[in-house]
């Protein structure tokens, strides 16, 4: 009675790996042991105690590199902060130099090496922002930075002229500005809040945004991008989701960018936002040594369909100034998006895209699947490599009006 086996792809040891980054775990309280359950729990413990000095990871990362400390230096003077919580930094690895979470998070050397074609505002967002806070690029939507806090500074960030206090910009609390521009113009239908991180608001500084928001009509749609639920599952409290739920239909982009960011406690709170009907995606940052392999990404993505999250994007590295020690090839990306279309369901293949420099916008890239086309067909490759053949049927005789015989058999 033996059933045949589905077909089996890659090396033995490649599986080991799927499975094996794929395991949800907990991080636990590492180096905190002794701090009680309520305070580790309580996401304003986590903030408050959040690693940001030398001091500190002298103490907890005694493997720190000289890059790193060099990094750490001057991380604190100059444009991007260090800052990581307790939670997410039990994640790391002190023993791989490589460990893709402390790539994301410690600050390194490098970072201060701005390379020719790298710029401070990579996509050209200030160009396209009509008041302070809010960049209207696109016809019907736009982004609005609701704050410069986050709950941990990723080293890539595109916006760390922004973020961590670095402009000395004013984010006004009751962003009347912002909400009378977009009351203004009616083609907006869709708004993203982003920063920063909206999550840190407390519960009623957020509903009362959204509630301003919700109060115009030709809004349609909301959505808030957030590394929270990666950095601090412990602020996605019941009391958020049942607030968050009164402002349907609202969206939440994540933002992870390696299978080992999933935790049992992030599973936990997701499921607590896809619970109150909050649909959920993902974007992530293609990074060196972090995620720029097939076997990782695919990892990742089978890994947010089992914590309810739909991959949403994967962007190419933008062209932020002090990056290229984290920036991946383009034919890397390229490369894993053919390791995962076919190979996995069409859920959890999300589209790769460059933000172009300069303020042109998101621009999809795919592998190429189209061979040749003619006037007459199509020539295609699947998943596999197999070519095939598609006619194109000319659109004159299919936009052909039905001719009387036709007419008369569908008649009794
Ligand atoms: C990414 C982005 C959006 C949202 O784009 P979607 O494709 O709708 O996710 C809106 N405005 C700006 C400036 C953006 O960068």
């Amino acid at each position: 009675m033996e059933s045949p086996l589905p077909p089996q792809e890659g090396s033995s040891e490649e599986q080991e790996r799927l499975v094996a980054l794929k395991a949800f775990r907990s991080a636990g309280k590492g180096s905190w042991a002794s701090v009680p359950d309520a305070e580790w729990n309580d996401w304003k413990w986590q903030l408050k105690n959040r690693v940001t000095r030398i001091d500190q990871l002298e103490r907890l990362l005694p493997s720190m590199t000289r890059e790193e400390r060099a990094g750490v230096l001057l991380a604190g003077e100059s444009k991007l902060a260090m800052a990581v919580t307790p939670y997410y930094f039990n994640l790391l690895d002190a023993s791989d130099e490589l460990c893709p979470i402390r790539r994301q998070v410690i600050p390194r050397l490098e970072e201060t090496t701005t390379a020719p074609w790298e710029t401070l505002d990579p996509v050209g967002e200030d160009a396209h922002s009509p008041v302070p806070g809010l960049v209207h690029r696109y016809p019907d939507r736009v982004l609005f930075l609701v704050t410069d806090r986050c709950a941990a500074y990723c080293r890539y960030c595109t916006r760390s002229r922004l973020v961590s206090n670095a402009s000395g910009y004013d984010f006004h609390p009751e962003f009347d500005r912002q909400i009378a521009y977009i009351a203004e113009h009616t083609e907006i239908r869709d708004v993203l809040l982003s920063g920063g991180d909206p999550l840190l608001f407390n519960d009623e500084k957020l509903e009362y945004l959204l509630g301003r928001l919700r109060a115009i009509p030709h809004v349609e749609f909301l959505r808030i991008g957030t590394r929270v639920p990666i950095f601090l599952p412990q602020r996605i409290t019941p009391e958020l989701c049942a607030m968050l739920r009164q402002f349907h239909p609202l969206f939440v982009s994540i933002h992870t960018n390696h299978p080992r960011e999933l935790t049992t406690e992030v599973r936990e709170a997701l499921g607590r936002m896809a619970d109150v009907g909050i649909p959920l995606g993902n974007q992530s940052v293609l990074l060196r040594h972090v995620n720029d392999e097939p076997v990782v990404m695919k990892a990742l993505v089978q890994k947010l369909l089992l914590c309810r999250v739909r991959p949403y994007y994967i962007y190419q590295c933008d062209l932020i100034a002090g990056s290229a020690h984290l920036r991946s090839t383009v034919s890397r990306g390229l490369e894993i998006m053919d390791s995962l279309r076919g190979h996995t369901t069409g859920y959890a293949v999300p589209q790769y895209v460059i933000d172009a420099p300069g303020g042109g916008g998101k621009i999809p890239v795919n592998p190429g699947y189209i061979l040749r086309k003619s006037a007459t067909k199509v020539i295609l490759r699947n998943f596999e490599g197999k070519v095939f053949e598609y006619p194109e049927v000319p659109e004159v005789a299919a936009m052909a009006p039905l001719s009387d015989s036709s007419m008369a058999l569908g008649k009794d």
